[in-house]
C-alpha cells in the first residue's frame, strides 16, 4: 500500500494534511524519515506519525442490493450512486468492485481493499457472475447454443467466452458469465435477436444475495477469502 493511503486509513487526517504531514518530515518507516507519498509500504512496518505509532484500520467487504435507477460510481451523476444510501462511518473510503449498469439491480460488492476488487475484477480471474435475465422476445434454441459457444460482439476481436444458460421460461433465463464487458449481456442478446428489459445479479463466485433491495451487510469471513 502507499504510505500516504496507509496514513489516510490509521489517521483523521484528510489526503491534502496527510501529503504535507509526510513531505514536511512527519512521517517515519521503521525509523526512518520518509518523504516520498507514494513510498511502498506494508501492514507490518512500523510507521509513525510525530513519534505515535500508526495502525490501519482492518479493510471492509460489503454487499449490498442495488435498486434500479442508481449508479455503480462513488459520484452521483444522472441517478445517485449506489452508495448514497449506505449508512456507514467513512464511505468515500469503499468503491464498488465491477460496475452495474443504472436499470441493473442485484448484487454489487464494496470494499476499500484495492487488491481485493482486483483480484474478483482483473479479467485472468474468470470469476463467475450469474445473472436473471428478461426478455422482449421468447428465447430461441439457436440463440441459446450461440450464447454456450460465444458470440463476437459488434466492435469487438475476441467472442465471448462460453456462457452457461439455464432456461426458467421463455422470456426469463439464468446466465452465468466470467468476464464483465461493456453492456456484455445486453449485447448478446441484441447480438441473437433478442432484447434484455430486466437484469438482475444474483451471484458472484460464491457470493449469493440474500439481502432485500436497498439493504447491505457485512460479508462473512468465508465470503472475503472466497476471493482470495
Ligand atoms: N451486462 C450488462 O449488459 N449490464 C450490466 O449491468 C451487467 C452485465
Amino acid at each position: 500500500m502507499r504510505l500516504d493511503k496507509f496514513v489516510l486509513k490509521s489517521t483523521r487526517l484528510t489526503k491534502t494534511e496527510v501529503v504535507t504531514q509526510i513531505c514536511d518530515g512527519n512521517v517515519s518507516v521503521n525509523g526512518v524519515v520518509e518523504t516520498k507519498v507514494n513510498c511502498q509500504v506494508h501492514e507490518d512496518n512500523k510507521i509513525e506519525h510525530n513519534g505515535a505509532l500508526l495502525v490501519t484500520r482492518p479493510f471492509r467487504y460489503l454487499l449490498m442490493h442495488k435498486q434500479t435507477h442508481t449508479l455503480s460510481s462513488n459520484l452521483d451523476g444522472h441517478y445517485p450512486s449506489l452508495l448514497s444510501s449506505l449508512n456507514i462511518a467513512d464511505k468515500d473510503e469503499l468503491h464498488i468492485v465491477g460496475r452495474l449498469d443504472a436499470d441493473t439491480t442485484g448484487l454489487v460488492l464494496i470494499t476499500d481493499d484495492g487488491r481485493w476488487s482486483f483480484n474478483i475484477t482483473r479479467p485472468q480471474s474468470h470469476c463467475p457472475k450469474v445473472y436473471r435475465v428478461t426478455l422482449a422476445k421468447p428465447i430461441c434454441d439457436e440463440a441459446v447454443t450461440k450464447i454456450q459457444q460465444g458470440i463476437l460482439l459488434q466492435g469487438e476481436t475476441k467472442p465471448t467466452l462460453a456462457a452457461k444458460i439455464n432456461i426458467i421460461n421463455d422470456y426469463e433465463v439464468k446466465l452465468t458469465i466470467t468476464e464483465g464487458r461493456y453492456h456484455q449481456i445486453k449485447r448478446m442478446f441484441f447480438a441473437v435477436g433478442n432484447r434484455v428489459n430486466k437484469l438482475h445479479r444474483e451471484q458472484i463466485g460464491q457470493v449469493v444475495l440474500d439481502i432485500p433491495t436497498g439493504e447491505w451487510r457485512l460479508l462473512t469471513h468465508a465470503e472475503v477469502m472466497s476471493f482470495i
